[in-house]
C-alpha cells in the first residue's frame, strides 16, 4: 500500500492551509462541496485521520473511525435533503479507478437523476 502523502490537498483542507466549503463536521469527519461537481449535490466526505484509501481505512481505521464514519454519510445525505429522492455513494481506490486525491474520500452525489452508474469501460 501508498505510503500517505501528508501534502495532499485534503490534508491541507484539514490542517486549514487551503479553505473548503464545509458542510458537516464532526470528531471523525470533514464534509465539503466538491469543487468541481458532477451532480447538481456533489459532497465529499472524509475521515480526520490520515487514510490513502478505503483499502487503508478498512484494515487500519479504528472501530470508532469507522462508525463514525458511516453514520456522517448518511447524516450528511439527510442533511442536504437527498435520502428521499436518492443519492449515490462513491469511492474510488487506485490507478483504475482513477483515484486523484490519495486521501479516502467519498462521494455523494445527488438532486437530481444521475444516470447509469457506469460507462463502458475503454478497455
Ligand atoms: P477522486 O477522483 O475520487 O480522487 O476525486 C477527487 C475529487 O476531489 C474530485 O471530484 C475533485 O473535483 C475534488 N477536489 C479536488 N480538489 C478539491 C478541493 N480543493 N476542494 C474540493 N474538492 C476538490
Amino acid at each position: 500500500m501508498a505510503d500517505y502523502d501528508d501534502q495532499n490537498i485534503f490534508a491541507k483542507i484539514l490542517r486549514g492551509e487551503i479553505p473548503n466549503d464545509t458542510v458537516y463536521e464532526d470528531e471523525h469527519v470533514l464534509a465539503f462541496n466538491d469543487i468541481n461537481p458532477q451532480a447538481p449535490r456533489h459532497v465529499l466526505v472524509i475521515p480526520k485521520g490520515a487514510y490513502v484509501s478505503l483499502d487503508d481505512f478498512s484494515q487500519s481505521a479504528s472501530d470508532a473511525e469507522l462508525a463514525g464514519f458511516m453514520r456522517a454519510l448518511g447524516h450528511v445525505a439527510r442533511a442536504l435533503g437527498l435520502a428521499g429522492s436518492g443519492y449515490r455513494i462513491l469511492a474510488n481506490h487506485g490507478r483504475d479507478a482513477n483515484q486523484e486525491v490519495p486521501h479516502f474520500h467519498v462521494h455523494i452525489a445527488g438532486g437530481g437523476q444521475l444516470g447509469p452508474m457506469f460507462s463502458r469501460p475503454r478497455g
